[in-house]
């Protein structure tokens, strides 16, 4: 078994180290300063769009698209160790590649499964950067982990669509440059079949009906850097029946596909958090003496890093190892993989965060350390993309059923 990466992922790994030394980590706190002046909080930082032309120019862009024709025709493996570079920066990093969620999976819904004219209205402004999107599911009423409670209506009348309902959590939302989401409702919803009920459209902004009503907090914060999480009201909103993504019926299938990648680009991400954190730890052990001695030389503090260090790297490999099965099995066969690595991967990195904020005393709860807003975007992590004991049932399922 080779643990090397490949001469093309090497060479992208060193562009982008160097692309994160040299321009990310120090626009962090510009992006800060900048964000407190603007007009509103959901605008973008400037900041962002003058490292959005260096990735670009640096053909460190849309790295996360395996299809060649539109991205970087990277494979899961590829990406794998690139994501978890950009990870170290969450909040810059993703978006300056444009590899940043909820764009990425968009991008490959309508990669996938989008008519010409829907890749040349989205898709195409979408890859360049030009845009912003969001995927919205989620509603407040039901259990909306399980997808087939979906109660939005997309009903048909005449040439087209007319969609009313409730959403919320919509990351992206409420930043203004996000200018179209895919809505996921029910074109069927007395159909037989449970999961042929659910259809996706395309649905603009700027639909005479949509109410982009309120942004939800986060533990308390609004995450300006992540453009929000809206709720988000479609009061009769009306599209060509032409914005339909694939064939009515076909929205449950579509949003299983998405969720694949998906999923293993947060994972490889949340490895670059705690790399992060372990590295925020030792600079911090090594410079700050409690009770005669560096915070370094105490026991606890050496176990907490260890352990940080071993939990990563059995990540790491495990991640690595579903990447590889999704390149070469696909995302089906792969399927116990990507449920382990997102159950595993939130849970151990909010963990080693906690230490890490532990460590940093107050300060690891302030603004000043990356850590807090670290530490939310982790544990959200253990629900959105699907609660982690939604995948324990299935994947228990799986497991047992071979002894049935
Ligand atoms: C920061 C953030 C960003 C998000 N971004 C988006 C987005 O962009 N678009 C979008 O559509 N949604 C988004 N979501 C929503 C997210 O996907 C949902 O919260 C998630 O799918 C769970 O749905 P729910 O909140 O309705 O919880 P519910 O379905 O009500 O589940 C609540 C809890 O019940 C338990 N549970 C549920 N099913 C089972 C089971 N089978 N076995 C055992 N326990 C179970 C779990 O503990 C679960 O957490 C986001 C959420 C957050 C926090």
């Amino acid at each position: 078994m080779d643990f090397a990466f490949d001469a093309r992922t090497e060479e992208l790994r060193g562009k982008l180290l160097a692309f994160m030394d040299e321009y990310v980590y120090p626009a962090e706190a510009v992006a800060e300063e900048q964000r407190a002046r603007l007009a509103s909080p959901w605008d973008t930082p400037a900041v962002v769009g003058e490292l959005k032309a260096e990735a670009r120019r640096q053909g460190l862009w849309n790295l996360f698209l395996p299809d060649s024709e539109y991205g970087a025709g990277l494979t899961n493996l590829q990406y794998a160790p690139l994501a978890e570079i950009t990870g170290r920066s969450p909040h810059l990093a993703p978006t300056a590649t444009n590899c940043a969620a909820p764009d990425t999976g968009n991008m490959e819904v309508l990669t996938q499964f989008g008519d010409e004219q829907q890749k040349k209205q989205w898709l195409q402004p979408l890859l360049a950067g030009e845009i912003r999107s969001a995927f919205a599911m989620t509603e407040p009423e039901v259990a909306s982990s399980d997808a087939t409670n979906i109660t939005t209506r997309i009903e048909r009348e005449g040439d087209e669509y007319v969609i009313t309902g409730r959403k919320w959590y919509i990351s992206g939302a409420m930043n203004p440059d996000c200018r179209i989401f895919i809505v996921m409702g029910k074109t069927d919803p007395d159909g037989a079949d449970i999961r042929r009920q659910q259809s996706m459209v395309l649905v603009p902004r700027d639909t005479p009906g949509v109410e982009i009503r309120r942004a939800m907090q986060v533990y308390g914060y609004e995450d300006h850097s992540h453009g929000g999480h809206a709720e988000v009201v479609f009061d009769r909103a009306r599209v060509p029946v032409s914005n339909l993504i694939g064939e009515e019926g076909g929205g449950f299938a579509i949003a299983q596909a998405r969720l694949g990648p998906g999923r293993i680009h947060h994972c490889m991400r949340l490895i670059g958090m705690a790399e992060r954190a372990i590295e925020l730890m030792c600079r911090r052990a090594v410079s700050r003496t409690a009770f005669g001695k560096p915070l370094a030389q105490q026991g606890v503090v050496q176990n907490w890093i260890a352990d940080a260090r071993v939990a990563v790297e059995q990540l790491r490999l495990l991640v690595l190892k579903t990447a590889w099965m999704m390149d070469t099995v696909g995302n089906r066969g792969a399927h116990t993989e990507i449920q382990a690595i997102k159950i595993a991967t939130p849970r151990t990195v909010v963990d080693i965060l906690d230490k890490a904020v532990q460590l940093h005393g107050a300060g690891g709860v302030s603004q000043d350390f990356p850590l807090a807003e670290l530490w939310t975007s982790a544990r959200t992590l253990k629900l959105a993309d699907g609660p982690d004991e939604v995948h324990q049932r299935s994947l228990a399922r799986r497991e047992i059923k071979q002894y049935l």
